[in-house]
């Protein structure tokens, strides 16, 4: 549990008060501090050369000792094309990386004005630009795999039909599973799982490192090819006791199974706790903040809570850092970008799509 970090005095370096106090300049050279890790040097977008670039004061940009490129902090970032300010657009990350169960559009709205469609649109875009720059290094050690079903679920019929109340409409009328064999009982068109991938903290301090994916169903197949591409061989890899996940064993990994009908953790602590620590905070966004989570940007949200859960235990500036450091490097948006000229994610991410990041 992280509650009692966030009681401590060093947890909270920087507050939201501190972000609003900030003038333009100073929100921009925060920014700068973010992207380039150092206020003095920046990265040249075009030539990639890292120098004291030529400060062009007026412009409020820089101008490349080696290519005469001029850039500004956001040139060729996720927020490139975006008209706000320096200032809202650092309030706009801090609010996100300070909401621990996700940040909905319109509360953003309320900080920092605008309409509604540029929050929404500036908060898609830190959700893909961080998992376009999801680390390419495999987990190791101990592993947990899990998965958990988001996406849309069939409402319970009243029990008496009451003519004054109109019908539920027919296509979310099924329910009740127990009392439908299976295959008669259809899962929501939006139900979706989410597989979770934890490696274990080797101080036994909970989770160390996230990864997830979207797919149809715990199949064999699917587990085997997420296993094989996110987890180092000779892992120990901890599951529960489905058959999808039984041919590891030949595959270069070492196979521990918890029994879930049983009991929570085996005798010699095999267990799942930290995945189900993970789908507790999705399922709470999900609950609570989303609402509703489309197929289609389904895994965007994933990843946001995989980072909140990776970064639960850092400082308020640390999680400024290294949010900016991921977001304003990710390059232009691909999906985000001319989104109100009618410019959309045509299908939805499933595992196979998440592109490698560099
Ligand atoms: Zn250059």
């Amino acid at each position: 549990m992280s509650a009692r970090f966030w009681q401590t005095p060093t947890s909270i370096p920087l507050t939201l008060q501190d972000i609003t106090d900030l003038t333009e300049d100073q929100a921009r050279m925060l920014l700068a501090e973010m992207r380039w890790g150092s206020t003095s040097e920046q990265m040249c977008p075009e030539c990639s050369v890292v120098d004291s670039h030529y400060v062009r004061r007026a412009r409020k940009q820089w101008e490349c000792k080696h290519c005469r490129f001029s850039f500004s902090v956001t040139t060729r970032s996720p927020f490139a094309d975006h008209k706000i300010s320096c200032k809202k657009l650092v309030t706009a990350i801090f609010a996100f990386i300070i909401a621990q169960k996700g940040l909905p559009a319109l509360e953003l709205r309320r900080m920092i004005g605008g309409s509604y469609r540029t929050c929404y649109t500036l908060l898609h875009k830190i959700r893909e630009a961080l998992m376009m720059t999801m680390p390419e290094e495999k987990l190791n050690g101990t592993v947990e795999i899990d998965g958990g079903h988001f996406g849309g679920r069939y409402r319970k019929p009243r029990k008496k039909p009451d003519a004054t109340v109109p019908e539920i409409p027919k296509k979310y009328q099924v329910q009740h599973r127990q009392k439908l064999p299976k295959m008669e009982f259809p899962h929501h068109p939006n139900r979706r799982l989410v597989i979770a991938m934890r490696q274990n903290d080797r101080a036994g301090q909970g989770a160390a490192r996230t990864v997830v994916a979207v797919v149809r169903s715990e199949n064999a197949a699917d587990m085997e090819a997420l296993v094989l591409r996110y987890i180092e061989k000779g892992a120990v890899v901890r599951s529960d006791e489905l058959s999808a996940y039984g041919n590891l064993k030949y595959k270069g990994y070492v196979h521990e199974t918890v029994n879930h009908s049983v009991e929570f953790s085996t005798d010699d602590g095999v267990n799942q706790n930290q995945a189900e620590s993970y789908f507790s905070r999705l399922q709470r966004a999900c609950i609570g903040i989303y609402h509703q989570m489309e197929p289609k940007y389904l895994l965007d949200y994933a990843i946001e809570m995989a980072w909140r859960e990776d970064v639960r235990r850092k400082d308020t500036r640390t999680q400024l850092m290294l949010i900016g450091k991921r977001v304003l490097n990710a390059g232009v948006s691909r999906d985000w970008c001319g989104y109100s000229q009618g410019h959309k994610r045509e299908a939805e991410l499933l595992f196979a799509a998440i592109p490698p990041s560099e």
